[in-house]
């Protein structure tokens, strides 16, 4: 089944204020839908994180409207757009954030919500996502026992804890070798066709781009006028799709 998790129209944003103003987003519009994996791509700087942590409700734009299963949600409070980035978000970060003294299990324990389960259930669905992202062998690992595509995953099933309707990820493959870059994709295209979840990845990394259902290019801040369904970029890349 799909559908539109988020919309975003005519996004503006503008970081700082009088001289020192700049415009990184001008007047976007994009939609994310449900099963598919979208690429925001572009070359660094051109607004893809700006992006991102506006559809993620992270940031608020400075004008424009982004709707998140059909609610507007940019004019909310932040305790308002907390509370939904909660419910409705995963969020892998590059640096993946791991608690190194914590073992992939109990790095991904802390992020489920305890109050309603207690600590036995909680390590069993600890488990189960690390399973889900194929970590089964790697339960008990500390992070610096993990390579950096392991690491990744436990980032993602940690992600995945809250069972996001819209999971984000801002370069999740720059600091990966071809190989591992390749088998990440492969999941978060299993999480967003398998689960109908939408898979929202940002990225200037063109070894990914075959392996995207949707791409959406960015360029100085602007919407690529070649992206329109991005199944130019699409039809571009089919040869290398393996
Ligand atoms: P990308 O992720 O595509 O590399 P960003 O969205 O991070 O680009 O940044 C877009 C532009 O906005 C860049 O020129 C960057 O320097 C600028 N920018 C990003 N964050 C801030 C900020 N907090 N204050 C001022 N300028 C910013
Ligand atoms: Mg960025």
């Amino acid at each position: 089944m799909k559908g539109t998790a988020l919309r975003a129209e005519k996004i503006g944003h503008v970081f700082g204020t009088g001289e020192t103003a700049f415009t990184a987003l001008h007047s976007v519009d994009v939609e994310v839908r449900r099963g598919e994996v979208l690429l925001l791509m572009g070359p660094s700087g051109s607004g893809k994180t700006t992006l991102l942590h506006i559809l993620g409700g992270l940031l608020r734009p400075t004008s424009g409207k982004v709707w998140l299963d059909g609610e507007r949600i940019e004019n909310l409070s932040e305790e308002k757009r907390g509370a939904l980035r909660l419910k409705y978000f995963g969020f892998v970060f590059q640096s993946y954030n791991l608690f190194p003294v914590l073992t992939a299990t109990e790095n991904v324990l802390v992020a489920l919500d305890l109050a309603r389960a207690d600590l036995r259930e909680g390590r069993a669905r600890a488990r189960r996502l690390l399973c889900e992202v194929g970590l089964e062998k790697r339960l008990d690992a500390y992070p610096n026992e993990l390579s950096g595509g392991q690491k990744q995953r436990v980032a993602i099933a940690r992600a995945l804890a809250g069972d996001p309707l819209i999971l984000m990820a801002d370069e999740p493959t720059a600091a990966l070798d071809a190989e591992s870059g390749h088998r990440t994709m492969e999941l978060f295209r299993r999480l967003a066709h398998e689960q109908n979840r939408a898979v929202v990845i940002v990225t200037h990394d063109p070894r990914i781009l075959p392996l995207a259902d949707r791409i959406v290019r960015i360029e100085d801040g602007r919407i690529a006028p070649e992206s329109d369904g991005g199944d130019a970029a699409r039809r571009q890349t089919e040869g290398a799709v393996p």
